[in-house]
């Protein structure tokens, strides 16, 4: 009997597949005397061998699948397995002890671990992941476990786990892993959005889902209405690989599609569709899927799985290659946007509280002036090879922007003292996702040269509902009348100044919302290059003046749930005729 369960569709696309789970536990670790301590050291330096072996062969495979940049992680655990003095800690404590050296490395790395867990820095946080999954590959050749690794994964498969860290996401092989199933998170959660960036199907917050999947059964996942299926019927299964095939033949389709430029309304009016970006590999995403450039450019990666903080050279390279990948179109860089939910889940609780109100993105900079300057000397310099714009994040108003933005002018005279070449007019704008910045929006609007809307943050702020908790997901509603308001006023005071108010959290990717934020006055979306089609044949299908009526008339309604439906029901009368049109049979 094949059982149903429920989950939020957070990536679109269908897999049918043999399930694997993936279980980040601790080992049993077993202590006993030995009598032969060098004995002992040898069975720990073949375990180093053979772990220096995979790392090797995952750097090479990663390098050559997804870049460098990818495979830097696995460097930085070549580092960590090759430390001279994390050795002789480990195989001293064989000699002293006489114990086993799954016991010595066990005590040691505990060690290592605690002192760090005392170092309130987040790059440090990433460390402390990296340590531990050398350790459990060390752990694995010494008890002689069978290996659960991701990055192992040799056939398709859907992938089932409590929780993936975006360094997991992001170094999944898209080819095998034809879907994601999570336990926790929620739609705006960072995993949730590098899986749409990779276009792996996925479903979040489906309860217990580890404990009731047993590894090669199988599934059907469909990650847009968040259906999933244990053990499916082979009737059930024959629709959904229908299902699936025509999901692909749409998506090379559109992928086909030459549509460039702005998406013009059915009345002429254009609105500007542009690329949220994780990686500098997906401005090409995004500028085949007929982006204007790139409207976020979220630089977390850059900071992310590694041992230390990226210098500035290196970042003024990754921001090269995005302001030259994207041709002369803009590119919008925001500066980091640590803490929150954009760390490794595991530790993220780990030193605060309360992290998504805690030391986070331009708090966490303004705080870290060297952390700060490197980045913006960086976007600077790439400044001067194509039109870029400075997005500072999480502004709670004036006083906070303008801190950020006479640091940035600072860094712009030191640059000016090297004879350093840059923009000197480059546009520096704020994010809006915190109440304040909408209640200060008329003056901010004075001081920044563009607003873009995060409405990821903004409802989870507005709301007091957690983006990343699955408890809570449904109270996560972007239809709250408190929510439509606050975008309204946001770009009521962009307007009155004659500044550009974008909207780039993942309501600007969704379809069924182009109508609401278009008709509130929003002419520049930016979202996940896959989004741009759907959302540019959305357009296609409104007109000002009707958008513009509806948008006043969900203003004046009181409750979410029948703004809800209202959109909900003028989408699905213009997308009737889209969705009965046959879907071609091949891509051009
Ligand atoms: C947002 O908050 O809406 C946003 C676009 O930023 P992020 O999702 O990276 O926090
Ligand atoms: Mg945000």
């Amino acid at each position: 009997m094949e059982i149903r369960m429920q989950g939020l569709g957070v990536s679109p696309g269908i897999a049918v597949a043999p399930v694997i789970v993936h279980a980040r536990g601790r080992w049993h670790v077993p202590v006993y005397a030995i009598s032969n301590p060098e004995a002992e050291i040898e069975r720990f330096h073949l375990a180093l061998e053979s772990a220096r072996e995979d790392l090797l062969r995952l750097y090479a495979q990663t390098t050559a699948a997804l870049g460098s940049g990818h495979a830097a992680i696995f460097q930085a655990h070549l580092m960590i397995l090759d430390d001279p003095v994390f050795q002789e800690e480990v195989s001293e404590l064989v000699r002293s002890r006489l114990c086993n050296v799954e016991h010595a490395l066990d005590r040691v790395s505990r060690e290592y671990l605690e002192k760090m867990g005392q170092l309130a820095e987040f790059h440090l946080q990433d460390r402390h992941a990296d340590i531990l999954d050398v350790v459990d590959r060390l752990m694995e050749r010494l008890l002689a476990v069978q290996p659960r690794r991701l990055a192992d994964i040799e056939e398709p498969v859907i992938l089932v786990a409590r929780d993936l860290s975006p360094s997991e996401t992001v170094g999944l092989n898209r080819e095998l892993v034809q879907a994601i199933v999570v336990e926790v998170g929620s739609v705006t959660s960072h995993s949730a959005i590098l899986a749409r960036a990779l276009q792996i199907p996925a479903v979040i917050g489906v309860p217990s889902i580890t404990a009731k999947v047993i590894p090669g059964q199988f599934l059907v996942v469909d990650g847009s209405d968040g259906t999933v299926i244990l053990d499916p019927e082979p009737n059930t299964q024959r629709r959904y690989r229908q299902e699936r095939e025509t999901f692909l033949r749409r998506q090379a389709v559109y992928a086909g599609d030459t549509s460039r430029g702005p998406a013009i309304m059915a009345d002429g009016q254009a609105v500007i569709l542009q690329a949220n970006i994780e990686l500098p590999a997906e401005v090409a995403h995004g500028l085949r899927a007929g982006a204007t450039g790139v409207g976020l450019f979220r630089t977390e990666y850059l900071f992310l799985g590694r041992n230390d903080l990226p210098r500035e050279q290196e970042q003024f390279e990754a921001y090269l290659d995005v302001v030259r990948a994207a041709n002369g179109q803009p590119v919008t860089i925001r500066t980091l946007d640590i803490g929150g939910d954009k760390l490794s889940s595991a530790f993220s609780a780990y030193h605060e509280a309360n992290p998504q109100l805690g030391w986070r993105a331009i708090r966490y900079c303004l705080a870290h002036p060297e952390l700060f300057r490197a980045q913006l000397r960086a976007i600077l310099r790439a400044s001067a090879f194509g039109p870029v714009r400075i997005m500072f994040p999480l502004v709670t108003g004036p006083d906070e922007f303008r801190r950020a933005r006479d640091f940035m002018k600072q860094v712009m005279l030191e640059l000016r003292d090297e004879n350093i070449p840059f923009d000197a007019n480059v546009p520096v704008g704020a994010m809006i996702e915190v109440p304040s910045a909408v209640m200060t929006a008329d003056i901010l609007a004075r001081e920044c040269q563009f607003f873009s809307i995060g409405t990821n943050d903004l409802i989870q702020y507005s709301l007091a509902v957690d983006r990343v908790n699955e408890k809570i997901a449904h109270l996560y509603d972007p239809c709250h009348p408190g929510v439509i308001r606050m975008i309204a006023q946001v770009v009521n005071a962009a307007n009155a100044r004659g500044i550009e108010c974008a909207v780039c959290g993942e309501m600007a990717g969704d379809p069924l919302y182009a109508e609401l934020l278009i008709g509130l006055g929003v002419l520049t979306l930016s979202m996940a290059p896959v989004a741009i089609p759907f959302v540019r044949e959305a357009i296609s299908e409104l007109d000002t003046a009707s958008a513009r009526q509806f948008a006043l008339q969900a203003l004046s309604i009181d409750s979410s749930e029948d703004i809800r439906n209202l959109l909900a029901q003028r989408y699905t009368k213009r997308t009737a005729r889209l969705n009965s049109s046959p879907v071609p049979e091949t891509a051009p």
